[in-house]
Protein backbone atom coordinates (compact mmCIF):
# COMPACT_ATOMS: atom_id res chain seq x y z
CA UNK A 1 0.00 0.00 0.00
CA UNK A 2 1.53 3.29 -0.81
CA UNK A 3 0.22 6.65 0.56
CA UNK A 4 -0.89 9.27 -2.21
CA UNK A 5 -2.64 12.56 -2.02
CA UNK A 6 -3.52 14.49 -5.22
CA UNK A 7 -4.22 18.16 -6.09
CA UNK A 8 -8.20 19.20 -5.85
CA UNK A 9 -9.20 22.59 -6.48
CA UNK A 10 -7.83 24.37 -3.63
CA UNK A 11 -7.06 21.26 -1.15
CA UNK A 12 -6.07 17.95 -1.61
CA UNK A 13 -7.59 14.44 -2.07
CA UNK A 14 -5.19 11.61 0.19
CA UNK A 15 -5.69 8.28 -0.50
CA UNK A 16 -4.02 4.63 0.38
CA UNK A 17 -3.38 2.88 -3.39
CA UNK A 18 -3.20 -0.84 -3.41
CA UNK A 19 -2.43 -2.69 -6.51
CA UNK A 20 -3.95 -6.24 -6.90
CA UNK A 21 -5.04 -9.00 -9.52
CA UNK A 22 -8.55 -7.41 -9.76
CA UNK A 23 -9.86 -5.48 -13.55
CA UNK A 24 -11.77 -3.08 -12.45
CA UNK A 25 -10.43 0.33 -10.10
CA UNK A 26 -12.29 0.62 -6.90
CA UNK A 27 -12.77 3.22 -4.20
CA UNK A 28 -13.59 2.40 -0.53
CA UNK A 29 -13.88 5.05 2.19
CA UNK A 30 -13.70 3.84 5.80
CA UNK A 31 -15.13 4.99 8.61
CA UNK A 32 -11.92 6.66 10.30
CA UNK A 33 -12.00 8.93 6.85
CA UNK A 34 -9.00 7.13 5.06
CA UNK A 35 -9.32 6.37 1.45
CA UNK A 36 -8.40 3.38 -0.03
CA UNK A 37 -8.03 2.99 -4.09
CA UNK A 38 -7.82 -0.62 -5.45
CA UNK A 39 -6.54 -0.74 -8.63
CA UNK A 40 -5.56 -3.39 -11.39
CA UNK A 41 -1.62 -3.36 -11.66
CA UNK A 42 -1.54 -2.43 -15.80
CA UNK A 43 -3.59 0.64 -14.61
CA UNK A 44 -1.09 3.52 -15.65
CA UNK A 45 -1.50 5.93 -12.26
CA UNK A 46 -2.24 8.60 -14.50
CA UNK A 47 -5.58 6.80 -15.07
CA UNK A 48 -6.02 6.29 -11.05
CA UNK A 49 -5.59 9.72 -10.35
CA UNK A 50 -8.39 11.29 -13.13
CA UNK A 51 -10.78 8.48 -11.66
CA UNK A 52 -10.30 9.58 -8.06
CA UNK A 53 -10.61 13.08 -8.81
CA UNK A 54 -13.94 12.17 -10.66
CA UNK A 55 -15.12 10.66 -7.86
CA UNK A 56 -14.07 14.15 -5.25
CA UNK A 57 -17.45 14.63 -4.50
CA UNK A 58 -18.71 11.06 -3.80
CA UNK A 59 -15.76 10.38 -1.04
CA UNK A 60 -16.38 14.09 0.33
CA UNK A 61 -19.77 12.74 0.43
CA UNK A 62 -18.75 9.64 2.22
CA UNK A 63 -16.61 11.06 4.81
CA UNK A 64 -19.13 13.84 6.32
CA UNK A 65 -21.08 10.74 6.05
CA UNK A 66 -19.29 9.27 8.65
CA UNK A 67 -18.27 12.66 10.29
CA UNK A 68 -22.22 12.15 11.58
CA UNK A 69 -21.01 9.21 13.88
CA UNK A 70 -17.61 11.21 15.34
CA UNK A 71 -17.96 13.11 18.65
CA UNK A 72 -17.54 16.60 16.83
CA UNK A 73 -14.43 18.73 18.91
CA UNK A 74 -16.46 20.43 21.00
CA UNK A 75 -16.45 24.36 20.71
CA UNK A 76 -14.66 26.06 23.15
CA UNK A 77 -16.40 28.60 25.98
CA UNK A 78 -13.24 30.54 26.51
CA UNK A 79 -13.98 30.45 30.07
CA UNK A 80 -11.93 29.41 32.99
CA UNK A 81 -10.61 25.91 33.54
CA UNK A 82 -11.17 24.85 30.13
CA UNK A 83 -8.18 22.81 28.36
CA UNK A 84 -6.15 25.03 25.30
CA UNK A 85 -2.83 23.14 23.41
CA UNK A 86 0.13 24.42 23.74
CA UNK A 87 3.17 22.58 21.83
CA UNK A 88 1.43 19.56 22.63
CA UNK A 89 0.36 20.01 26.38
CA UNK A 90 -3.09 21.24 27.79
CA UNK A 91 -3.19 24.24 29.46
CA UNK A 92 -5.91 25.64 31.45
CA UNK A 93 -7.76 28.72 30.71
CA UNK A 94 -7.37 31.54 33.92
CA UNK A 95 -9.22 34.38 33.14
CA UNK A 96 -8.50 37.69 34.76
CA UNK A 97 -10.78 40.66 34.12
CA UNK A 98 -8.48 44.02 33.96
CA UNK A 99 -7.81 47.39 32.56
CA UNK A 100 -5.20 45.95 30.05
CA UNK A 101 -5.25 42.63 27.94
CA UNK A 102 -2.78 40.05 27.94
CA UNK A 103 -1.97 36.57 28.14
CA UNK A 104 1.07 35.38 29.86
CA UNK A 105 1.67 31.43 30.56
CA UNK A 106 1.95 30.00 34.10
CA UNK A 107 2.88 26.79 35.32
CA UNK A 108 -0.30 24.56 34.17
CA UNK A 109 -2.22 28.04 33.16
CA UNK A 110 -2.80 30.41 30.06
CA UNK A 111 -3.23 33.75 32.24
CA UNK A 112 -5.39 36.19 30.39
CA UNK A 113 -6.35 39.59 31.61
CA UNK A 114 -9.05 40.90 29.45
CA UNK A 115 -11.56 43.82 29.82
CA UNK A 116 -14.62 41.98 29.89
CA UNK A 117 -14.68 38.49 30.89
CA UNK A 118 -17.74 37.84 29.90
CA UNK A 119 -16.84 38.69 25.66
CA UNK A 120 -15.84 35.30 24.48
CA UNK A 121 -15.18 36.96 20.89
CA UNK A 122 -12.82 39.52 22.33
CA UNK A 123 -11.02 36.46 24.47
CA UNK A 124 -11.13 33.86 21.29
CA UNK A 125 -9.23 37.23 19.58
CA UNK A 126 -6.31 37.89 22.05
CA UNK A 127 -5.65 34.09 22.60
CA UNK A 128 -5.52 33.89 18.86
CA UNK A 129 -2.80 36.92 18.61
CA UNK A 130 -0.76 34.83 21.53
CA UNK A 131 -0.77 31.87 19.46
CA UNK A 132 0.25 33.81 16.28
CA UNK A 133 3.04 35.36 18.16
CA UNK A 134 4.86 32.34 20.01
CA UNK A 135 4.03 30.45 16.54
CA UNK A 136 6.47 32.86 14.66
CA UNK A 137 9.06 31.98 17.34
CA UNK A 138 9.27 28.26 17.47
CA UNK A 139 8.17 28.20 13.59
CA UNK A 140 11.02 30.62 13.17
CA UNK A 141 13.79 28.70 15.32
CA UNK A 142 12.46 25.25 14.02
CA UNK A 143 13.07 26.20 10.30
CA UNK A 144 16.37 27.91 11.06
CA UNK A 145 17.46 24.59 11.94
CA UNK A 146 16.16 22.60 8.69
CA UNK A 147 18.09 25.69 6.48
CA UNK A 148 20.73 23.12 5.73
CA UNK A 149 18.73 21.24 4.46
CA UNK A 150 16.32 23.54 2.36
CA UNK A 151 19.82 24.83 1.04
CA UNK A 152 20.70 21.63 0.62
CA UNK A 153 17.61 20.65 -1.92
CA UNK A 154 16.91 24.28 -3.21
CA UNK A 155 19.11 26.61 -4.86
CA UNK A 156 16.39 29.03 -4.28
CA UNK A 157 16.32 31.50 -1.03
CA UNK A 158 13.63 29.72 1.24
CA UNK A 159 11.33 31.99 3.45
CA UNK A 160 8.39 30.76 5.76
CA UNK A 161 4.96 32.57 5.96
CA UNK A 162 1.84 31.60 8.75
CA UNK A 163 -1.18 31.06 8.03
CA UNK A 164 -4.51 30.04 9.43
CA UNK A 165 -5.54 27.07 7.10
CA UNK A 166 -8.42 25.53 6.94
CA UNK A 167 -7.43 22.39 6.00
CA UNK A 168 -3.53 22.01 5.80
CA UNK A 169 -0.86 21.82 7.98
CA UNK A 170 1.81 23.65 5.11
CA UNK A 171 2.15 24.49 1.32
CA UNK A 172 5.56 24.77 -0.25
CA UNK A 173 5.46 27.49 -3.47
CA UNK A 174 7.49 27.27 -6.98
CA UNK A 175 9.41 30.21 -5.39
CA UNK A 176 11.06 28.81 -2.32
CA UNK A 177 8.42 30.09 0.31
CA UNK A 178 6.69 28.19 2.83
CA UNK A 179 3.85 28.55 4.34
CA UNK A 180 2.88 26.97 7.49
CA UNK A 181 -0.87 26.73 9.49
CA UNK A 182 -0.46 29.18 12.61
CA UNK A 183 -2.61 26.08 14.24
CA UNK A 184 0.46 23.85 14.24
CA UNK A 185 1.96 25.79 17.32
CA UNK A 186 -1.10 24.04 19.12
CA UNK A 187 1.10 20.36 18.26
CA UNK A 188 4.80 19.07 20.27
CA UNK A 189 7.54 20.96 18.25
CA UNK A 190 8.64 17.53 16.82
CA UNK A 191 5.53 17.85 14.65
CA UNK A 192 5.84 20.99 13.30
CA UNK A 193 9.21 20.06 12.25
CA UNK A 194 7.91 17.43 10.27
CA UNK A 195 5.51 19.59 8.82
CA UNK A 196 8.80 21.86 7.82
CA UNK A 197 10.36 18.57 6.24
CA UNK A 198 7.50 17.78 4.77
CA UNK A 199 7.31 21.18 2.64
CA UNK A 200 11.37 21.24 2.42
CA UNK A 201 11.16 17.79 0.76
CA UNK A 202 8.74 19.58 -1.92
CA UNK A 203 11.62 22.00 -2.93
CA UNK A 204 13.22 19.38 -4.32
CA UNK A 205 9.78 17.72 -5.39
CA UNK A 206 6.33 19.68 -6.43
CA UNK A 207 4.68 16.50 -5.74
CA UNK A 208 3.37 13.64 -3.91
CA UNK A 209 5.69 11.00 -5.95
CA UNK A 210 7.68 7.92 -4.76
CA UNK A 211 10.81 10.09 -5.23
CA UNK A 212 9.11 12.08 -2.62
CA UNK A 213 8.60 10.02 -0.30
CA UNK A 214 11.92 8.62 -0.37
CA UNK A 215 13.34 11.78 0.13
CA UNK A 216 11.24 12.31 2.88
CA UNK A 217 12.07 9.14 4.47
CA UNK A 218 15.41 9.46 4.13
CA UNK A 219 16.01 12.91 5.73
CA UNK A 220 13.16 12.26 8.62
CA UNK A 221 12.94 8.58 9.08
CA UNK A 222 10.07 8.75 11.69
CA UNK A 223 7.77 11.12 9.95
CA UNK A 224 4.83 8.81 9.80
CA UNK A 225 5.06 8.85 13.57
CA UNK A 226 4.70 12.59 13.81
CA UNK A 227 2.23 12.75 11.12
CA UNK A 228 0.02 10.33 13.32
CA UNK A 229 0.91 12.16 16.38
CA UNK A 230 -0.07 15.56 14.81
CA UNK A 231 -3.60 14.10 13.50
CA UNK A 232 -4.60 12.85 16.49
CA UNK A 233 -4.03 15.96 18.35
CA UNK A 234 -5.43 17.98 16.25
CA UNK A 235 -7.63 16.94 13.71
ZN1 LIG B 1 3.00 17.61 0.58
Amino acid sequence: MELKSIPYGNSRIDFCLKRNERKTLGIKVYPDGSTVVTAPIETPYEKVTEKVKSKAQWIDKQKEFFMLFEPRAKEKLYESGESHLYLGKNYRLKINESNTNSVKLKGGYILINTKDKNNKKAIEKELKEWYKSKAIIHFQNLFENRLELAKELSEKDTSLNYKWFNNRWGSCFKDGTISLNLDLIKSPKECIDYVIVHEICHLAHHNHSNKFYNLLDKKLPNWKDSKEKLEKLLS
